[in-house]
């Protein structure tokens, strides 16, 4: 028997620490998405499942006790698979997932969208230098309304599809120490992000309040009420414990 960590976050490489410390068998999962991703401790399979139907042949093959989600707050594919597969072989799962930022400070000034789309369409209204950091796969839904903006675009790897000529790409992988996000974000005047939350991308977040520029930021989906959730990776080791070590 065997926990199935799925992971792709700080989150999940913390936890897997303390797993590994306390002796629990398992194994780390990760999309595949970045060709040099940061590695857990312990064993890791790289690669999806192959849906819903995927995961639950895995599940029960590699005799799955217990699975943690500890995907990004936006990777929702990942999480609904996992919510529909472990409720139909009832296999515990706990959502681990590192809280928002709709109590941090500044907030209440934020401009809070939806989805990508709002976002975009809102971002045209308020600048023409934003500062995009929505990820490599949500940039199509900002090229057709800031087509003519000098966006500043940072993402972790090279996105496939051909950006606008009057925007800049930057490839870099956080954290993004405070003094290097104010140099990058003089010029800019407007920030658009997701509500990733935690402290790993929050410089940005300070140096717009800084300036005062306006943010321009994409709500998480809800977590289905049935799920349990925690916050951090202790807590996350606490309840595997609690469900019996496999
Ligand atoms: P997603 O849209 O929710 O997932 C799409 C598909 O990718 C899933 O259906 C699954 O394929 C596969 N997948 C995703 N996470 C996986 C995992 N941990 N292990 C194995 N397969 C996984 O996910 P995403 O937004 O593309 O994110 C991909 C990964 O990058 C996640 O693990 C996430 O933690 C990490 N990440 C995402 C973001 C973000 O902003 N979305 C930011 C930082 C890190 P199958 O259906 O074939 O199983």
């Amino acid at each position: 028997m065997t926990l199935l960590l799925l992971g792709g976050t700080a989150e999940a490489r913390e936890l897997a620490v303390l797993l590994q410390d306390a002796g629990v068998r398992f194994v780390s999962s990760l999309a595949g998405r970045v060709s040099q991703p940061r590695l857990p401790v312990g064993a890791v399979q790289i690669g999806g499942f192959g849906g819903v139907a995927g995961l639950r042949s895995y599940l029960h093959e590699m005799r799955v006790s217990a699975v943690v989600d500890a995907t990004h707050p936006f990777a929702d594919g990942m999480s609904a698979n996992a919510l529909a597969a472990c409720t139909a072989d009832g296999v515990p799962l706990l959502r681990l997932e590192r809280p928002g930022w709709s109590n941090a400070p500044g907030a209440e000034r934020w401009h809070w969208v939806d989805n990508h789309d709002e976002a975009a369409a809102l971002t045209a209204t308020l600048g023409r230098r934003p500062f995009l950091t929505v990820g490599r796969q949500s940039l199509g839904r900002f090229v057709g309304p800031l087509a003519h903006t000098s966006a500043l675009v940072r993402v972790v790897e090279e996105p496939a599809m051909t950006l606008p000529p009057t925007w800049t790409l930057l490839m870099s992988r956080g954290p993004h120490p405070l003094d290097d996000e104010r140099g990058l974000m003089a010029d800019v005047d407007v920030l658009v992000t997701k509500d990733s939350g935690g402290s790993y991308t929050w410089a940005k977040m300070q140096v717009a309040g800084e300036r005062d520029i306006p943010v321009v930021i994409v709500r998480r989906s809800v977590v289905p009420s049935a799920l349990e959730v925690v916050a951090d990776p202790v807590a996350a080791a606490a309840w595997v414990a609690a469900i019996g070590q496999p």
